[in-house]
This record gives C-alpha cells, sequence and structure tokens, in this order.
C-alpha cells in the first residue's frame, strides 16, 4: 500500500509556559502543505522492521521514526509477522516541517490499515504522542490549533489557498537548544486569536499582519541568513513571511504564483546553498 505523508508549516507559533516536565505549553496553527514523503508498506513473514530509502540523510534503523511507529504499534497489538517500508522522501530533512513526524504518522497508518487492526484515530492520536508531540497533528492534517504540548487540537476553518515557497538554509538549528534559550518574558508573543480570526475571515492580508513565530527571536540572531530569507520573500511579494517550528526552513504566502516564482528566482541567486521548494496550502477535508 502507499500513502502520503505531508509537510506542515506552523502559521502561528507561541510558547505559553514551561512545564515542569520539561516540556512547553505552546499555542500553535498548523498547516498542511501539498509537500509530502511518499511511503511504500508491505507486510512480510520474517518478523522485524525493514526501511528503504532514496535519501541517504535519514537513518534506516532503530532511529528512524518509521521504526518507532511501526515497532510501537506492532508490539502494543502483537504483530509477529514483519513490515517492510519504503520511503520517498521530498520534505527536507530537519527543516522545521515534520518531516520525521509525517512519516511516523503514515506508519501509524500503514500498519493499522495492512494488519486490519481496526484503531480509531484518537487510538492512533494516543500512540503518536510517545513518539512525537507533532505525530498526532500529522495523523490529523490540515487547519488546526495545536495546545498543550502540541496534542491538544482544535480543527479550525480551512486556510485560503496560496502559493507557499519554502527556503531551507544549510545550517543545523537544534530544538531542543531553541527552546533552552528561549526568553519568554523577553519575546513579543504572536495573536493566534487574531490568526484565527484571518482565517475564519479566509483572508490572507489578514492573517499575513499576525502571523508570528516567537522562537525566531533564538534563531534569527544565530543565524541571519534566517532574516535575509524573510526579508527578500517579502520585498518580492510575499504575504508574510515566517520561520516555520524551530526552523531553519523559512516560508513564505504568496498570492501570485509569479511572485512566488520571483522570490525564488532571487533567493536561487542571492543565496546559493538553499533547498527551495515550491508548494501549496493543501486541506484533507476539501
Ligand atoms: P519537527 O518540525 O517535527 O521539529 P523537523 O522537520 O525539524 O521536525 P525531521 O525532518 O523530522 O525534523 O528530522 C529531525 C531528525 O530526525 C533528523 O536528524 C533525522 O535524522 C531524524 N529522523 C528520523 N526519522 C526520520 C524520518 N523518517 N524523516 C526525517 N528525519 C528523520
Amino acid at each position: 500500500m502507499k500513502i502520503n505523508a505531508y509537510a506542515k508549516i506552523n502559521i502561528g507559533l507561541d510558547v505559553l509556559s514551561r512545564r515542569s516536565d520539561g516540556y512547553h505549553e505552546v499555542r500553535m496553527v498548523m498547516q498542511t502543505l501539498g509537500l509530502h514523503d511518499e511511503i511504500t508498506a508491505e507486510k512480510c513473514d520474517e518478523s522485524g522492521i525493514f526501511i528503504s530509502s532514496d535519501s541517504g540523510k535519514v537513518p534506516l534503523g532503530e532511529d528512524n521514526l518509521i521504526y518507532k511507529a511501526a515497532a510501537l504499534i506492532m508490539k502494543e497489538y502483537s504483530v509477529s509477522r514483519g513490515v517492510k517500508i519504503g520511503l520517498t522522501k521530498n520534505i527536507p530533512v530537519a527543516a522545521g516541517l515534520a518531516g520525521g513526524s509525517t512519516d511516523a504518522a503514515a506508519t501509524l497508518r500503514a500498519v493499522n490499515s495492512l494488519y486490519g487492526l481496526g484503531l480509531s484515530d484518537d487510538r492512533l492520536c494516543e500512540l503518536g504522542v510517545r513518539i512525537g508531540a507533532d505525530v498526532p497533528y500529522c495523523l490529523t492534517g490540515g487547519t488546526v490549533l495545536c495546545e498543550g504540548i502540541g496534542e491538544k487540537m482544535t480543527k479550525l476553518d480551512p486556510h485560503p489557498s496560496c502559493t507557499v515557497l519554502l527556503a531551507k538554509p544549510p545550517e543545523g538549528v537544534s530544538t531542543a537548544y531553541v527552546y533552552k534559550h528561549l526568553e519568554l518574558d523577553k519575546v513579543s508573543h504572536p495573536d493566534i486569536d487574531a490568526i484565527i480570526d484571518g482565517i475564519k475571515a479566509n483572508s490572507i492580508s489578514d492573517i499575513a499582519s499576525h502571523t508570528g513565530n516567537v522562537l525566531e527571536s533564538v534563531t534569527i540572531p544565530e543565524h541571519p541568513v534566517i532574516g535575509r530569507i524573510k526579508d527578500i520573500m517579502k520585498n518580492k511579494g510575499a504575504k508574510a513571511s515566517l520561520m516555520s517550528g524551530s526552523g531553519p526552513t523559512v516560508f513564505g504566502l504568496f498570492e501570485s504564483e509569479d511572485d512566488a516564482k520571483t522570490a525564488f528566482g532571487e533567493l536561487k541567486r542571492s543565496q546559493t546553498d538553499l533547498e527551495l521548494i515550491i508548494t501549496d496550502i493543501y486541506n484533507p477535508d476539501r
């Protein structure tokens, strides 16, 4: 069987507090993109989890989130046979686009269906959060307000269609480092409710005037290229440009595909080491 595993961006990302267990209380508006990895899964008689991929950038053993997802669901439901999973990687790795989490979510779905386990979406989400805070969102997809550590989800109206330009600089950004250095009392917090109102009004301009990601307060001073990419996208017509998750990928929301292509060309000329992708908003239920 084949399943698409979609990337996400954060239209808004706010951090409310640090919890005593080390996690953070967040409030974020998440959005699925058309960009996706492709996962194939088949049963095999030999027990075990066998991963192959066209990408040299992801581990193929126990460290792959695909492996963790398959191992968890198969152990929990005593599946003694094995599974072979193939991964075509289109989502940039370690980018803030939930590449690993979405592959894990697709794997939970694939094993559920291959082995006829009949698990509900709620049950898959309970398993998913044990792998990563973004996995329940990746199982659900669409335009969603995520709270708690990211696992408390409220479906929102679908985000208006637009062209999305992604630019990933090569800089490695550690999510743990970013959260550790975040100074919650000093950052300016995005107005998540105003973003939700903009989505309700189906207005890219209203959404764009409130987008914000508190984590940029750590990453932009450390990696000024993130700020430069945002400026170029805005100068070339992006209604909004923002870092996704803990970065380093920057996305731009464009009402005009031609503007997105112009920004793509400008970024390619001025920052030759970027991974650049043009994609769109994807709302699964539409
Ligand atoms: P998030 O937005 O959820 O923080 P991310 O997009 O920043 O995630 P990933 O692409 O998930 O980051 O990669 C983070 C790390 O996870 C990488 O170092 C990578 O080696 C590892 N990893 C494990 N499994 C996968 C997978 N299936 N796809 C991508 N990365 C994976």
